[in-house]
């Protein structure tokens, strides 16, 4: 082909012709790389997508519509860094977030400070957690609710207690109360609550002193971290077809074996590739599910307070259209696989194994929630 185009210098123009529709194919090819990064479209959003309450996608990869807004504070909660914007979840995780902060109460527990749940719309975040994308994940602080109210600047800059020993990995018996125990156990004790993550030395220290019913803590998840707080994950909910549930815990306690592998050195070990990018870094719309970009179209409300729930349980205005067609998530993307660089963990071991695929090659070394 080339000799031909040689030997006929006729054809040259055509050639240069081509050339340049090469050069604007590259061109476009490079401008696809340049595609916005889902956590900057999310992390720009202010209020909530107004829809039917709809979850999308997986706890790491996936957005919500429908959202509402915890109060920033209640009779038995406060809700912590109120700057981020992250008091946003589905309203059955904010309903069941007012009800444990009743009942934790009424069990003697001061009061809820409550971390991060998700984005107005969900989606990967700016900074911070993988998961918190679908309003069905939220944080709340192992520190109780001071007696005093606390300032919005307080909320900003108040450390929460770190309640484990770094290097040991052993809870602090000084810090540790019956109390905390009795809130992980409320907590557990919702049926729409699958996981609680937890530092292993908090696992392990209710494995060591919880006595008589001991079946909630299947559901009390060792993982990185949460050694401030501790990380309430529900299930998919009712009406949210695109949601993609996780695998069920093991049915025993997770005090035997797993939990052992997280007293040896292999969880700690430096990652070997601090560098790599985390998925919220490379993640664009085309990762996330194709809801997600109607998700991000759809209208704003009136305002914040508009969409607050106050534990009425009224239905909030306009949160009555579904967002799109709902369809079930196609089997080949609800494919599930282990993360790479966690082959190494006990799949029982791990909070969040198994996970669907993203789409895109992912290092997981060390997951920050
Ligand atoms: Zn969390």
């Amino acid at each position: 082909m080339v000799t031909s185009l040689r030997s006929l210098p006729v054809r040259r123009p055509f050639l240069t012709a081509t050339l340049a529709i090469l050069a604007l194919a590259g061109l476009a090819a490079g401008a696809l790389t340049a595609e916005p990064r889902a956590k900057d479209l999310f992390g720009a959003e202010k209020l909530p997508a107004v829809a039917a309450a709809q979850s999308f996608g997986f706890y790491s990869k996936g957005c919500f519509a429908g959202g509402v807004a915890i109060p920033m504070d209640g009779p038995s909660w406060e809700v912590m860094r109120p700057s981020r914007n992250r008091r946003w979840g589905h309203p059955a995780m904010i309903a069941l977030i007012e009800k444990l902060a009743r009942d934790a109460h009424a069990d003697g527990w001061p009061g809820l400070l409550i971390g991060d749940i998700s984005q107005p719309r969900g989606g990967p975040m700016l900074t911070g957690h993988a998961s918190h994308q679908i309003g069905l994940d939220a944080d709340i602080w192992l520190t109780p609710m001071p007696s005093r109210p606390l300032s919005m600047a307080q909320r900003e800059s108040m450390s929460a207690t770190l309640m484990v020993d770094e290097k040991t990995h052993l809870v602090k018996d000084a810090l540790w109360t019956t109390r905390h125990t009795q809130l992980l156990k409320r907590a557990a004790s919702y049926p729409e609550v699958e996981r609680i993550l937890v530092n292993p030395g908090i696992k392990k220290k209710l494995c060591d002193t919880v006595k008589g019913d001991r079946s909630w803590l299947r559901k009390i998840r060792p993982f990185w971290g949460h050694d401030y707080h501790f990380h309430m994950r529900i299930g998919c909910q009712p009406g949210s077809h695109g949601c993609k549930a996780q695998e069920a815990t093991p049915a025993d306690d997770g005090c035997g074996k797993p939990l052992a592998w997280w007293f040896t050195a292999e969880p700690w070990r430096p990652n070997k590739n601090p560098d790599a990018p985390k998925a919220r870094d490379i993640m664009t719309m085309a990762n996330l599910p194709k809801e997600c970009r109607a998700v991000l179209d759809a209208p704003n409300p009136a305002s914040a307070e508009a969409v607050t729930y106050h534990g009425d349980g009224l239905p909030i205005a306009g949160n009555d259209l579904p967002i799109a067609a709902a369809e079930p998530p196609a089997e080949s993307s609800a494919e599930a696989t282990v993360p790479v660089g966690a082959t190494a963990m006990p799949a029982s071991a791990s909070a969040f194994a198994p996970t669907p695929k993203i789409g895109i090659p992912l290092p997981r070394p060390r997951p920050e929630n």
